[in-house]
């Protein structure tokens, strides 16, 4: 049961701004057990309109179309579905009632222009907009049957119409769609594909979606079947082979946050952590680990480093001075930036972490996108933790790093 998102507006096409209401629909939609194929992003431009919905209309059961039904000229959604479907655009008197009320409440005269916010195409339904003036417009269609629905482009009205008007219109999918999100650190990305075989190949089900955000591996695992329990029984046996392959790198599910995790981690058994932060983490431990009265906290104490120290003893020496009495410390060095000779840009850092029964000094390069060096940094002290509480080897660490 296939379902596509259109997302009209100039100011989205020329990179003024994000089409976050495809992203929200799509979400909606999948849990409801709709597969979302496709998102086309258009312009304010009639001819390129019409064409869009004509296609998508043909190729699954539901269009969801959000922007362009303003009262400005540059909006015309309204136009562009009667355009598509053969439809004359007729005023809906008890609509126009509506916006004129509306404007009455406000005590503003209502502009001439928003009258055409009362018009739809013949066979449409509005679809009332209880926190603004824009209405949507519902079609159902037969090129085989799609609903064609358009909501406003303002997010939060679009999300309201969703829920209050739309879900209950919905054509019932017949299909249930699970999805399980494993977070793991401490494997590339390629890496982790490596271990997992063919599990990630498309085609299968369920199919196994791997992406890459700060060095944290995000694996989504989606099945689809006829009922919520058939989903289960296919996903369960792919989580326990991912979590036998990439075992301890495994860390969270959903949306996790590895520091998130860790500080949970150290509050629940009660451990603290002592920090010295230079630009390797540039105080971003301190910000993550800080104590927060709902979540708790483990941090005894944050400093900044002073003065930079290239030596590793050096480093393991001040992480224990640092610790002494706390469980665990991370003392990270200045971070050093290097232009080889063929032009590529590294950044060098240092950090140790020292806990009972643990001491490690890594080194941290990185050749990529230097704006997530601090956050990767942190992510791989924290994992040492992360691991060593959980009783694991602490021994590797992100690829691409030396451990000593
Ligand atoms: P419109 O309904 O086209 O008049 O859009 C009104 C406002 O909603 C725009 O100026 C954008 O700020 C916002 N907007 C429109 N489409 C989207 C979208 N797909 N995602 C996020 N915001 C949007
Ligand atoms: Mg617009």
């Amino acid at each position: 049961m296939n379902a596509e998102l259109i997302a009209i507006g100039s100011e989205l096409v020329c990179g003024a701004s994000l089409d976050t209401n495809s992203q929200w629909l799509s979400q909606e939609l999948e849990s409801r057990g709709w597969t979302v194929t496709r998102h086309t992003t258009i312009a304010d431009d009639l001819p390129a309109m019409i064409e869009t919905l004509q296609a998508a209309a043909r190729r699954c059961r539901i269009v969801l179309v959000t922007g362009g039904l303003g009262p400005t000229r540059d909006d015309i959604t309204r136009e562009a579905i009667a355009g598509a479907f053969d439809q004359p655009l007729v005023e809906d008197e008890s609509e126009l009632q509506h916006v004129l009320a509306l404007f009455a409440r406000l005590g503003r005269h209502m502009p001439d222009r928003n009258r055409i916010q009362a018009m739809r195409p013949r066979d449409a339904t509005h679809l009332r907009n209880n926190h603004g003036t824009a209405p949507g417009i519902l079609l159902n269609v037969e090129l085989p049957e799609c609903m064609v629905a358009a909501m406003p482009g303002v997010p939060g009205e679009m999300k309201k119409m969703f829920h209050e008007q739309l879900v209950t219109m919905l054509p019932e999918s017949s299909v249930f769609v699970r999805r399980v999100v494993l977070r793991t650190f401490g494997y590339g990305e390629s890496h982790a594909e490596e271990l997992l075989g063919d599990l990630t190949a498309r085609g299968r089900n369920p199919e196994v979606g791997i992406t890459a955000s700060g060095a944290v591996i995000s694996l989504s695992v989606t099945a689809r079947a006829d009922t919520e329990s058939e989903c289960d029984v296919l996903i369960r046996p792919v989580i326990d082979l991912i979590n036998e392959k990439l075992s301890h790198a495994v860390y969270g599910t959903g949306s996790d946050e590895l520091h998130d995790v860790v500080r949970q981690r150290l509050a629940d058994e009660k451990l603290t952590v002592s920090l010295v932060e230079g630009t390797t983490t540039g105080g971003l431990l301190s910000q993550w680990l800080v104590h927060d009265p709902e979540r708790g906290g483990s941090v005894v104490r944050s400093n900044r480093l002073v003065s930079g120290t290239d030596d590793m003893d050096d480093l393991v020496m001040l992480c224990e001075a640092v610790r002494n009495s706390a469980d665990y410390a991370i003392v990270t060095s200045h971070s050093v930036y290097h232009l080889n000779d063929d032009g590529t840009a590294v950044m060098h850092g240092q950090f140790a972490v020292t806990g009972r029964g643990l001491s490690r000094v890594v080194n941290v390069d990185f050749a990529g996108d230097l704006g997530i060096f601090r956050e990767r940094a942190a992510r791989m002290a924290l994992n040492l933790i992360r691991l060593h509480i959980g009783g694991h080897p602490v021994g590797r660490v992100a690829a691409g790093n030396a451990v000593r």
